[in-house]
């Protein structure tokens, strides 16, 4: 628990709302690796908050699929099967484009605007080697184009799937951040171009990108496995 955001005692006492966005933030920076014990007991006195108001947290957060709520064992940050993490990429690069397209035809200046000063702070976080910060700015440029489609059930759509990739990470292969800032910047400048169908191809390219680490990441694993199966089999029988 130690990665979370320290909560000053002489500060008021946090809301609800302020402890549900410290761990959702801690969840997408992945701070709080999956599978990760959320003790009720342990973060009332952390945010010094009762159990009650940890238990409505949880419980938010656990409709966004974010933690997992098991009877008798308590709470945990939730898991991804790696078929599960292809399918949600799956789902994601379907509903982006759909997303892109509606988009395309109806940004205005002002939003246009407000994505890039987003992709000028993803690009200090990264400078600056912010990783857990460019995490979550990379995240957001995703959420914001789900907040500008008009069709407001495509954009929830977006906006539920695309934090449960935060815990997709164990399978890639990046120590980076999956979203990098000229590729976001490559999507947005052809949608400013009014050029849908590049700007849709752009943010398809960028998606397989994701996935491929994925891809590479599981392959890995499997292969470390394998080493560590032969490795303990071996010593057991020494
Ligand atoms: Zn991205």
């Amino acid at each position: 628990m130690v990665s979370i955001r320290r909560h000053s005692k002489s500060d008021a006492k946090p809301t609800e709302d302020f402890i549900y966005t410290d761990l959702y933030n801690a969840i997408c920076e992945r701070h709080l690796p999956p599978d990760t014990k959320l003790g009720e007991a342990m973060l009332a006195e952390h945010y010094g908050v009762s159990r009650t108001i940890i238990r409505q947290v949880l419980l938010r957060l656990s409709s966004d699929r974010l933690v997992k709520l098991e009877p008798n064992r308590g709470a945990f940050v939730a898991s991804l099967t790696l078929e599960e993490a292809r399918q949600i990429y799956e789902a994601w690069r379907l509903v982006e484009g759909a997303i892109i397209q509606d988009v395309t035809e109806c940004i205005t200046p002002q939003q246009i605007a407000s994505l890039r000063s987003l992709i000028a702070a993803e690009r200090v976080a990264c400078d600056e080697q912010n990783y857990p910060l460019l995490t979550r700015l990379s995240i957001q440029f995703h959420m914001q184009l789900a907040d500008l489609c008009s069709n407001k059930f495509l954009g929830r759509f977006l906006k539920e799937l695309i934090p449960q990739t935060s815990l997709a990470y164990f399978y890639e292969i990046r120590k980076m951040p999956v979203c990098t800032k000229d590729e976001h910047s490559e999507i947005l400048e052809h949608i400013v171009a009014g050029n849908a169908e590049a700007a849709i191809e752009a943010a398809r390219q960028h998606l397989d990108g994701i996935e491929a680490a994925l891809n590479a990441r599981a392959d890995i694993n499997r292969r470390i496995s394998l080493v560590d199966k032969l490795n303990s089999r071996i010593s057991s029988r020494s």
